[in-house]
């Protein structure tokens, strides 16, 4: 029954080659975006096949530069799906136009490109599908979608990195890709961020806009080859990355590879354990690959006695933290109040909110734990099954 210690929902890895890579950077005098900034852009920027690549200190952030680069203001619409984070939509909401929220599929809790076909009008702008739970979207239909009506593609990959679609690489799929290195993602460096392109002029404004829209890199001014001298283009934010961040990406971005093996070699074995239970698995289609930065499972229509809420606190009282991704942004108050929307308007994302849960999923878990979660969870259904 319940273990001693809690296992919690989620944690970074981090070893002493992390630790090591950013202690020299503390010793070494620079701190704030430098060499160590730039390092991890060329190598990282390589990694998604992305010819210009901006280093900043959130997704959010990145999301915000590649709307404000494409224009978006006032008047334009632009289509998020329901399930994300917040900042898939606020930044919609800081440029002042309106986001419109899109149901997503069963199978992959996905954007689903026949929603974003009914949802087009004349003012959109811009297209954002987030890669949900590390699975790329269908980028093909939503692509041919975008080119009939001279849209956008700005894509929210905070959740998949590495990730691949139909053998073409992160970087190659949207006009504008975001990742993010927030403490719980496949690659963290505590906050960060980043924003790619293959666009010369989007990357440049997105990199003017990201430091106070000031034309040079502030770094390059304080070295033997800058100099004193700079102009404001633009009334810019400030969405640097640290070089201290950067270190450490860069460490992860070297073990990134091992860590995936781990998560898909665990995902497999709940997917494996979960077969015969009253439990589904999303089903992302094999021509793209998974970079399983969630496990979401959604427990099976009246074929228990509790409800999802009531399964969460069973795996808490076990000692076993879980979460849920994400509440869909059409039931939170201010964009159910400020836009209308009923639970119901977006059918697919209001059925599969009550019934899903994200379970711990990443590298420093053990074995022992992934069985312990899979134990737990056959306990909970044979108590209460129907
Ligand atoms: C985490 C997350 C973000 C925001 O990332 P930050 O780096 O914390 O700004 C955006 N979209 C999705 C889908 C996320 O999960």
């Amino acid at each position: 029954m319940s273990q001693s210690h809690f296992l919690p929902f989620a944690l970074p890895d981090i070893t002493d080659a992390e630790i090591q890579a950013v202690s020299d950077v503390l010793r070494s005098g620079w701190v704030t975006t430098g060499p160590k900034t730039k390092e991890f852009e060329e190598t990282f920027g390589k990694t998604i096949g992305a010819p210009h690549t901006i280093m900043l200190n959130s997704c959010t952030a990145a999301l915000h530069l590649a709307l404000e680069s494409l224009g978006v203001g006032p008047g334009d619409e632009v289509l998020v799906p329901t399930i994300t984070f917040a900042s898939t939509a606020n930044v919609v909401r800081h440029l002042g136009a309106t986001p419109v929220l899109v149901d997503v599929r069963t199978h992959d809790h996905n954007i689903d490109p026949e929603a974003v076909e009914r949802a087009m009008t004349p003012r959109t702008k811009v297209i954002i599908p987030v890669y949900f739970a590390g699975v790329p979207c269908d980028m093909d239909e939503l692509s041919a979608l975008a080119k009939k009506r001279d849209v956008k593609i700005v894509a929210d990959s905070a959740h998949c990195f590495p990730g691949t679609y139909k053998g073409r690489n992160l970087g190659e799929l949207a006009d504008i890709t975001c990742f993010s290195f927030y403490a719980t993602k496949t690659i963290t460096t505590g906050e960060g961020g980043a924003v790619a392109t293959a666009d010369e002029k989007l990357a440049q404004r997105m990199r003017i806009m990201s430091l106070h829209g000031i034309s040079k890199d502030a770094w390059k001014r304080y070295t033997a080859e800058g100099s004193w001298y700079y102009e404001i283009l633009a009334p810019g934010y400030k969405y640097n990355m640290t070089d201290t961040a950067a270190a450490l990406g860069l460490v992860q971005l070297s073990r990134n590879n091992d860590m995936l093996q781990k998560r898909l070699a665990m995902a497999q074995r709940y997917r494996d354990a979960f077969v015969d239970w009253p439990i589904e698995c999303l089903a992302p289609e094999n021509d793209r690959t998974n970079a399983q930065h969630l496990f979401v499972i959604r427990l099976k229509k009246n074929a228990l006695k509790i409800d999802r809420q009531l399964f969460i606190q069973e795996l808490k009282s076990r000692q076993i933290g879980t979460s849920v991704h994400f509440i869909p942004l059409h039931i939170h108050p201010y964009y159910r109040d400020t836009y209308g929307y009923r639970p119901n308007d977006l059918p697919v994302a209001w059925d599969v909110y009550q019934r899903m849960v994200s379970l711990p999923l990443y590298s420093k878990m053990t074995d022992t734990d992934v069985e312990r979660v899979i134990r737990e969870i056959r306990e909970i259904c044979e108590k209460f099954l129907n």
